[in-house]
């Protein structure tokens, strides 16, 4: 036994050549038509439309979605790699494919097949956009504190509320939206939320939108629910189960998010190392300056143990280990996204006067990191949920 974990056995990683050719197949899109629109998209607060189409036209939408859904197959290690190689040239890009995949994999997850061939297949295929709102201005961390209601009335759900920091929000055409059935019940907060498909016809709207530190391309949105009125039938697996659902789909996302701050790590490796030995100071390159060279291992170090866990936590959830896969998605997380920022620091610092302009890559990549730190989940709510969930499921105590 390696404490926690049962066997050594569970520390390989389920990787093949199917992902290698997802990994060149994105590569090849991301250097060759991605980076094209960085710089003006971070510029403008938008994705252009006509990126959102050549993504369509790739199937990149489709990716871990099964294809009597109109996806194009591959599996949840596919979807992290996507999200590492999407990230690796523009995160905000990034953040617009994992919220579609939050969306697909919900409801693959808890819909029926009503459900998903109707909005999966939609979203899916690019034709549609997606969100997922949770977050409200009272309640982030705490998603057993939100107090959307929905209330049934002669089959419909008619839902009031207020939602902040929905990632899509004002351009999707479909959300997911958790709303209280039931007032929260005193032994037990989580009780009584449910999550409803709702179509933005129907009177979600967006009221303002955010302006972010980073990730400036993606839309951080405050929406108001007013009388919005949802068909019983969209409502989204079982009435009064949505806290599990939610909170689920946020585990599942979390390990996402890592695999986007790996793409960060991985180019401001790439920048560092390159520059290293591009630039001369002294007559001499500053590869071979020993603080150099001691910033260069301390980030491949950092680099490598990210992308294990990375993998690692992806490959956990492939084998159905949810004990395991629990801790090791939040360590993920908090791990990855604060050595990818340790990186770029010291690569800020390698490029002298160069690293602290606001014109090179270095400074985006700060700043789209703090925003991988504070969603799905802060990282200091990683910490402690790990740390819980270890006493729990591998002590058998609860603290
Ligand atoms: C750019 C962006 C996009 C987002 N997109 C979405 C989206 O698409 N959908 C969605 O639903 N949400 C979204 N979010 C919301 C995001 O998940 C929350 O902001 C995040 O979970 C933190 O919640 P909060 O902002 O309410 O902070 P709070 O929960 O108020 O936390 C404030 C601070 O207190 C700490 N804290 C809170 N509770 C505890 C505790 N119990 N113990 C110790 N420390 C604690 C936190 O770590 C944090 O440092 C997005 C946020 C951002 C910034």
């Amino acid at each position: 036994m390696v404490f926690p974990f049962s066997s050594i056995k569970n520390f390989t990683i389920d990787l093949n050549e199917e992902h290698e050719l997802t990994r060149t197949m994105i590569r090849d899109f991301a250097e060759k038509i991605l980076s094209n629109y960085v710089k003006q998209g971070e510029l403008m607060r938008d994705i252009p439309q006509e990126l959102k189409i050549k993504a369509k036209e790739l199937g990149l939408y489709g990716i871990d979605v099964k294809p009597e859904y109109g996806g194009q197959g591959g599996d949840y290690l596919s979807a992290i790699i996507v999200a590492e190689e999407l990230s690796r040239i523009w995160p905000s890009f990034a953040t617009f494919f994992l919220i579609n995949w939050m969306f697909n994999r919900a409801i693959n997850e808890y819909g029926n097949e009503e459900q998903k061939k109707k909005y999966i297949t939609q979203v899916a295929t690019g034709e549609k956009v997606a969100a997922f709102a949770v977050t409200e201005p009272a309640a982030g961390s705490d998603v057993a504190g939100i107090q959307t209601t929905a209330k049934k009335e002669n089959g419909y759900y008619i839902l009031n509320g207020r939602k902040l920091f929905i990632t899509n929000g004002d351009i999707a055409d479909y959300y997911i939206i958790a709303a209280r059935t039931i007032p929260p019940q005193r032994e037990a907060r989580w009780k009584g939320i449910s999550l409803f498909i709702v179509e933005k016809d129907w009177g979600v709207k967006p009221v303002s939108r955010l302006e972010t530190i980073g990730l400036k391309a993606s839309h951080t949105t405050e929406l108001a629910l007013d009388n919005v009125k949802v068909p019983a039938e969209n409502l989204l697996g079982e009435e009064n189960m949505g806290f599990k659902y939610a909170v689920e789909t946020f585990d599942y996302a979390r390990t996402i998010v890592a695999a986007q701050a790996l793409g960060i790590a991985q180019r401001a490796f790439e920048i560092m190392s390159n520059y290293s030995l591009q630039r001369t100071a002294f007559d001499t390159k500053l590869a071979n300056f020993q603080n150099i060279q001691l910033k260069i291992a301390d980030s491949l170090a950092d680099l490598e143990a990210s992308r294990l866990l990375t993998y690692w936590a992806g490959t956990l959830y492939q084998r159905n280990m949810k004990n395991e896969y629990i801790i090791v998605a939040s360590l993920a997380k908090f791990f990855v996204t604060e050595a990818a920022e340790r990186i770029v620091l010291r690569a800020m610092i390698e490029h002298g006067g160069y690293g602290v302009t606001t014109d090179i890559e270095l400074e985006r990549m700060l700043r789209d990191l703090q925003i991988l730190k504070t969603y799905e989940g802060t990282n200091d709510i990683q910490r402690i949920s790990a740390a819980r969930q270890f006493y729990n499921r591998f002590m058998g105590v609860k603290v």
